[in-house]
Parts: C-alpha cells; sequence; structure tokens
C-alpha cells in the first residue's frame, strides 16, 4: 500500500486521496490539479464563460492575443485539433459523406455559417451591446417605440434598432439616441428625426 495524502479540491471542499482516481493527474512538484475529477468539467465551463465574456466585449483583446500566440501554443493548438479531428472521426466522415451526397446543402451551410460569423463580428464592434438593447426594451415594454404596436418574432414586426436621429444626420450611438422599433416604423422612417417621424404618423398613421 502506497502512502497517499489526502488533497483538498478546491472547488467542492472535500478531501480526497491524491491519486489519478479522484484527481486528473498525479501529484506534480508544482501541486497538480487542486479541482477533483467530478468537478473540472464544471472549473472548465466557468473558465469558459469568463473567457468568452471577457472577449466578447474586447475583440481587440483577442485578436492580440490570437496573433501573439508563441510557436509552443501553436503546436499545443495544432496538436489539439488532430486530437479532436481523431476522436470526432466519425462526425467529421459523415459531414463528408453528407457533402458528397447534397453539395448544394453544404454551400448553404456554409454560406450561412459566413453570414453568422459577419453578424457576430458586427455585433462585437458596435458600440451598445445586446445587454442595452434588452434594457431599451425593457423600458418599451415590448411595444415599438413609434407606432405602439407589440412586437413579434418575425417579419415587419420584428424589432430593430432605430436611432431617434439618424446616424446620417449627426446621430450618435449613445443609448439615449437608440429606440427599438418595429421594421415597418423603421423602414417608413428613414432619415427623419423621431420628431419629424411622429409628426409624419399623426398625419398617416
Ligand atoms: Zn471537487
Ligand atoms: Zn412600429
Amino acid at each position: 500500500m502506497s502512502n497517499f495524502t489526502l488533497k483538498l479540491c478546491r472547488k467542492c471542499g472535500q478531501s480526497f486521496p491524491a491519486t489519478t482516481e479522484h484527481f486528473y493527474q498525479e501529484k506534480k512538484k508544482s501541486g497538480g490539479p487542486t479541482f477533483c475529477s467530478p468537478c473540472i468539467p464544471c472549473r472548465q465551463a466557468t473558465a469558459r464563460t469568463a473567457a468568452s465574456t471577457r472577449y466578447h466585449d474586447n475583440p481587440e483583446l483577442y485578436h492580440s492575443r490570437r496573433a501573439n500566440r508563441s510557436e509552443d501554443q501553436k503546436e499545443a493548438k495544432r496538436k489539439y485539433n488532430q486530437r479532436w479531428s481523431y476522436q470526432n472521426r466519425q462526425q467529421k466522415a459523415e459531414r463528408s459523406r453528407n457533402r458528397a451526397v447534397s453539395p448544394e446543402a453544404a454551400v448553404r451551410r456554409d454560406r450561412a455559417k459566413v453570414v453568422r460569423a459577419k453578424e457576430s463580428r458586427a455585433r462585437a464592434s458596435r458600440p451598445y451591446k445586446s445587454r442595452d438593447l434588452i434594457v431599451i426594451a425593457g423600458r418599451q415594454q415590448g411595444f415599438c417605440y413609434y407606432c405602439q404596436r407589440p412586437f413579434d418574432f418575425a417579419g415587419l414586426s420584428r424589432p430593430t434598432v432605430d436611432h431617434r436621429t439618424p446616424k446620417a444626420r449627426g446621430g450618435t450611438d449613445d443609448l439615449d439616441n437608440i429606440v427599438l422599433a418595429c421594421l415597418n416604423c423603421n423602414q417608413r422612417k428613414g432619415p427623419k428625426t423621431a420628431d419629424e417621424f411622429q409628426a409624419y404618423l399623426r398625419e398617416y398613421p
């Protein structure tokens, strides 16, 4: 019987023998992992969420970190990708079979992916964030700022971001210049200011 030391998991606060059965790796000089095996997925999820919020609020940070990766990190990333490809080889094979069976669908999926990436970049670089829009939506209680009709998920009643003073006429992205308007109102408003459009709506409701 080897003599083992008890090791405290910093996540759940329970002590386990410092073996690979309870911890991912053997105890190292540096002390090894401080989270027991069942707690590791939980810790990883927390770290991922923290990283993605950090990078989402700060896309430049992500790109600079990416550009400044060391050769070791790049090599580790290549190894990781190789391992991932091997572990998911069935899924990959299925994807390439689908691609052979229906190239049009694959092209459609690829295009959709490009569009999603573009939208995501646009979201990350605009000065107001989704959480600001949620606050504005709450302020309007789910109704269009101009016609006071309730929003819908799709079609002409879907909510869009509207600048009270249009950006083309010197409006800013400040939150007091931003309201949510249904697509119909947004299209009818065009380059008018909020006051001009409200006068227009009284005349042509
Ligand atoms: Zn634990
Ligand atoms: Zn409206």
